[in-house]
């Protein structure tokens, strides 16, 4: 029953409405023996939104099963490369037809901000038509005349591969995932975070109707550690994608090890923002503001140690105290809503723990942050905060995943480079200054997958975004290093006689 005063649209109340949700696999929704659900819950309000069921390991390994022989019946992977392109539009298009309708189902279930997740449903389908686009670019076979032979390779789809999701960014990540697969004829299983199953499910039953046959898109619910580590010990997928934490990412690799299958691991970050004393001091803490409050901090790139010239540190300080207490906290689907709740209670305690932890190492508070309420919602709010002191503090060295900024001055910039390198995550940094000589100096001395200068969390398909070192293994996403991961290659070699 709802305990909020909201108005949904008719389409989502009627699928919230079905009360409990299956999983989709062969094209149709999955049943589960035991009967067991997870409640998946309003993280602005607490309100359960639908109980999903809670597959065993058998139920996913027969899940698999199914996409690996919809993968060798082949009405995917042998497809025209243009017909399967064509395909991905008609999805893209009914993703684009129904985007208010998942864009709320994606904000009720993640806590994001509503206007924030019409943007990634939108991403979603650029994605799909990004990667069904290049696909009917990449040449299948590529001959060479080699001393008398004939020589020809070949570049096929592997089979079933797998994706395991985070509950950040539900439904973005699914598309960034699975479009380059699906683009290179690979069937696909895709795993959503407990607590954000909605839009995934959404989405396969949208690909039935799009026309995608049964069995390409398959969705497996349930906990991580069943689900997941059946993924990740199943032989038969051929390729592995997990989003998510480094810890667990660590074991998603060594399971998939165990039976060579290839991993490409998306994990955590802590990102470095440089900023030097030739900036415009109210631009950049507008921005910075903006980016470490965008999905209450539950952002892997986000910029969380900012490093700051002293010759504008406190100038800097006031001035983003100044926007961040002005950050209108509310519940996701208010038109003006900010900030919204973090996922889950146990983030909300993640949070607050980091803050009392590092206040422990002696950080001092710039900005005291800690729970917020919103009148009217029993959700998961905390408000911005603001920590200053040594980089080696557990506040400013590992990922807190809230609207948490660590701070701390520099006076040159070999040492604002050291101070950036200082982590042993690597995803994505920014630089801040007029200089763009500099700019570009220090973009390319951080060390990570990601640079930007006077901006911070820009996307664009073509360029291609993944981490290094703690943050990442396996090359990234989004570009067509990406789609070519999703091809294996066979060379034939003949005598030209
Ligand atoms: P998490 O690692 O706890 O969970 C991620 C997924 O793994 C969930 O679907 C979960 O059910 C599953 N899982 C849990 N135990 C498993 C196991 N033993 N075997 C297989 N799967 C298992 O991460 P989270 O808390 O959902 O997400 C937050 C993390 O994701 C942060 O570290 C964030 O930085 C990272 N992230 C990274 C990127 C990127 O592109 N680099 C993007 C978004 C989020």
């Amino acid at each position: 029953t709802t305990t909020v005063a909201r108005t949904l649209l008719p389409e989502v109340e009627s699928f919230l409405g079905r009360g409990s949700h299956g999983s989709f696999v062969g094209g149709k929704p999955a049943t589960c023996k035991s009967g067991a659900t997870i409640a998946t819950t309003d993280p602005g309000c607490g309100e359960v939104l639908a109980e999903v069921l809670e597959l065993d390991s058998d139920e996913v390994h027969a899940a698999v099963d199914v996409a690996d022989e919809a993968f060798r019946k082949a009405p995917w992977a042998n497809l025209p490369a243009n017909e399967r392109s064509a395909m991905m539009h008609r999805l893209a298009d009914a993703v684009e037809k129904h985007k208010f309708i998942i864009a709320q189902i994606e904000s009720l279930d993640a806590g994001k901000v509503e206007a924030q997740a019409q943007g990634d449903v939108q991403n979603f389908a650029d994605t799909l038509r990004y990667f069904a686009d290049m696909a009917q670019h990449m040449s299948p076979r590529t001959t060479l005349a080699v001393k008398g032979h004939e020589a020809w390779t070949s570049r096929k789809p592997w089979g079933t591969c797998a994706f395991i999701f985070p509950w950040n960014f539900p439904f973005l990540l699914i598309g960034w995932g699975i479009a380059p697969a699906l683009a290179a004829g690979n069937t696909v299983v895709i795993k959503p975070a407990e607590d954000t199953p909605l839009s995934a499910i959404y989405v396969a039953e949208l690909a039935k109707e799009a026309g995608i046959p049964d069995g390409v898109i398959n969705v497996v619910t349930g906990r991580g550690a069943t689900v997941g580590a059946a993924l990740s010990s199943n032989p038969k997928i051929k390729r592995m994608s997990f989003t998510g934490s480094p810890e667990v990412g660590r074991l998603v690799g060594e399971s998939c090890g165990k039976n060579l299958v290839p991993v490409k691991l998306e994990l955590g970050g802590k990102g470095a923002a440089v900023i030097f004393d030739d900036v415009d001091v109210a631009e950049t803490a507008t921005k910075l503001s903006a980016a470490i409050t965008f999905h209450a901090g539950q952002v892997c790139c986000d910029a969380t140690r900012w490093l700051v010239h002293k010759d504008i540190y406190d100038e800097f300080v006031d001035q983003c105290i100044d926007r961040l207490t002005k950050v209108k906290i509310g519940y996701q689907l208010d038109a003006d809503t900010q900030m919204g709740p973090v996922c889950n209670a146990k983030q909300r305690q993640r949070v607050l723990s980091y803050l009392e932890k590092g206040q422990a190492q002696g950080a001092e508070f710039l900005l005291e942050g800690g729970p917020a309420t919103v009148d009217g919602y029993d959700g998961h709010f905390v408000k911005p905060a603001l920590l200053a002191g040594s980089l080696d503090n557990v506040a400013a060295q590992e990922e807190i995943f809230g609207p948490v900024a660590y701070l701390a001055p520099f006076d040159n910039e070999a040492q604002a480079i050291e101070m950036a390198n200082h982590t042993v995550y690597g995803l994505a940094n920014s630089v801040w200054t007029a200089d763009l000589g500099r700019a570009a100096r220090v973009a390319e001395s951080m060390i990570a997958g990601n640079s930007w200068i006077n901006a911070h969390n820009v996307f664009a398909h073509g360029v291609p975004y993944g981490g290094v070192n703690q943050s990442g293994v396996g090359g990234g996403v989004l570009s067509v290093e990406t789609l070519m991961d999703y091809y294996r290659s066979t060379s034939v070699v003949r005598p030209l006689s």
